[in-house]
């Protein structure tokens, strides 16, 4: 098979390439899973952009250097910021339908406000941005006569000649295993947080881009800084469901399962406190009680404001037997969003010619050590069209190369269940929210010895590209939290001094 551009991923970062690319020559869009089975379809909040009245690229600027406690690329902050207009009308004028202020003259786009940001600038479509975006760009993939979608369709390895990325093996469902040959090939595969016990991620976020990555040896940085959510429910039946942060704003309260209020213990801003403070006092809390999860409490709050405000969380709630006006919710922190990945610059160039990469995977600098909220769709989108822009006029000849795959890749069958259960729960106890020195020691450890079993054990099912993906991202997440020897931003070690870039601690939050 051939095509100009190859796609990896169904997601803005992946769509918005796509559609930009399509102007310009054949695509080929293809998913692990449905169109629209993304991260991008849970996000909530929204797209920072400053477009509001007293608002400017320049404060946008500076809130997201705060947060990224002076690890940020200032380059790509700013490249970021100052396209974050354009790429939003972009976004709007391809059809999707956020929310207004109503009753104005003229249509003026209401803006959230979220932890970190100076000014309200979050552009949404109620709690469900993420969902209405993937919609928009689905429904445009969709009407394009030169973007041809592959659903159902695994991408096992990149393939690579004299160093060039020349296009993807892929492992469609119910067929054998094809080459495709590309003159340009994006990696929008999104987030690795799936290696962790407790994520708010979907179940595609298994780092398979990194995994890729890694095989045909692109470079990846800031792997270290995974952010954790501080409340996502903690039940049986409802995994991975998040309970946003304005429940908190309005007066939720945290407590240990004995009910004892503890915030204040850790910060006078209490609950308040920014997340990655509040997820380390949790964390905190859960060891020192030795219990697995905490309650969030919002039985004093009136049930008018319950039922108004958060009319989904109390649906989810019911639903699993729950009632929040009565029962405080079980809640622990949970991995949530991946803030390095696998290096560009600006034109979402990886250091392996013709391989681009944008999103959730990509390293652009922009967040550093800690992801301002709402600005991850944002860099999906600019730089997702930034890398169409490049690869248009830089597209290569196809040419057949081989395919570069992880030596655990080849392991064909995963006792998925058992093995990643193992991993995660390495992931979560010893590389999460506060690590040690002797704990990444161990992880390192217990990982390798997991990916020898990987290579030994042929009773191994499922998809073992995608469990050898995962042991490549949380071995790479482990090397990069031993070798980062000062505390900052999202990574905590505590046989390490206080926090540099207190910035970060102040600020940081993300939706
Ligand atoms: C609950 C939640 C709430 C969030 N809220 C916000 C918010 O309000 N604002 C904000 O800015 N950000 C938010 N985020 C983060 C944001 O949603 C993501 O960073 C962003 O959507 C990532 O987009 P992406 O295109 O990089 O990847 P994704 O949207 O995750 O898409 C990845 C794609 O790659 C495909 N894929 C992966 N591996 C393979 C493979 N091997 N072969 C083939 N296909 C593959 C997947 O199937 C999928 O199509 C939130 C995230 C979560 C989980």
């Amino acid at each position: 098979m051939q095509t100009d551009f190859l796609v990896i991923g169904s997601g803005i970062a992946g769509l918005t390439f796509a559609l930009k690319a399509a102007a310009h020559g054949k695509v080929l869009v293809v998913t692990k899973s449905e169109l629209s089975d993304t991260n991008t379809s849970w996000a909530q909040g929204g797209v920072a952009a400053a477009v509001g009245e007293g608002d400017s690229w320049e404060l946008h600027e500076e809130d997201t250097l705060i947060s990224g406690a002076g690890l940020c690329n200032e380059v790509a902050v700013r490249y970021l910021v100052q396209n974050a207009k354009p790429c939003l009308e972009w976004l709007i004028d391809l059809g999707a339908r956020f929310d207004y202020v109503p009753g104005s003259e003229l249509p003026q786009l209401q803006l959230g406000r979220e932890g970190g940001h100076s000014r309200n600038r979050i552009v949404h479509h109620a709690d469900q941005s993420g969902w209405e975006i993937e919609r928009a760009l689905t429904e445009a993939v969709r009407k394009q006569e030169n973007i041809r979608i592959l659903e159902y369709a695994f991408c096992e390895a990149l393939c690579e000649r004299n160093g060039r990325c020349t296009g993807a093996l892929l492992h469609p469902k119910d067929s054998d295993p094809v080459t495709v040959s590309s003159r340009a090939t994006m990696l929008a595969t999104g987030s690795c947080c799936q290696i962790y016990r407790f994520t708010t991620n979907p179940p595609i976020a298994t780092g398979d881009g990194i995994g890729l990555a890694s095989a045909i040896g692109a470079k990846i940085e800031n792997m270290e800084f995974i952010q954790f959510h501080p409340t996502t429910l903690y039940h049986r039946e409802a995994r991975n469901f998040l309970i946003t942060e304005a429940v908190r704003g309005e007066g939720g309260i945290l407590r240990t399962i004995h009910g004892r209020r503890f915030m204040f213990d850790y910060d006078s801003r209490g609950e308040l406190a920014p997340r990655d403070i509040v997820a380390r006092a949790m964390h905190a809390e859960i060891l020192k009680e030795g219990v697995p999860f905490l309650h969030l409490d919002m039985t004093h709050l009136p049930e008018e404001k319950i039922k108004s405000h958060f009319p989904k969380i109390l649906e989810k709630l019911t639903s699993i037997g729950i009632d929040p006006m009565r029962d405080p919710i079980p809640v622990v922190p949970a991995a949530h969003y991946q803030c390095g990945g696998v290096s560009t610059d600006l034109s979402g160039r990886t250091s392996v010619p013709s391989l681009y990469a944008a999103g959730e995977v990509a390293c652009t600098g922009v967040h550093g050590a800690n992801r301002l909220a709402s600005n991850s769709l944002l860099e999906a989108l600019v730089f997702g069209a930034s890398a169409a822009d490049h690869a248009k006029d830089h597209a290569s000849e196809h040419s057949a190369g081989e395919p570069r795959r992880l030596p655990l890749s080849t392991v064909r069958k995963v006792e998925v269940d058992g093995f990643i259960r193992r991993l995660k729960r390495i992931m979560m106890d010893k590389v999460g929210i506060v690590r040690n020195n002797l704990g990444l020691k161990h992880a390192a450890e217990s990982i390798e010895e997991l990916a020898s079993e990987a290579q030994q054990d042929d009773r191994f099912h499922v998809s073992g590209a995608e469990a050898g993906n995962m042991i490549e991202a949380a071995r790479i997440v482990v090397r990069h939290a031993i070798e980062r020897k000062v505390n900052v931003g999202l990574h905590y070690n505590s046989d390490l001094g206080p926090p540099s870039g207190e910035g970060a601690n102040r600020q940081g939050a993300s939706t």
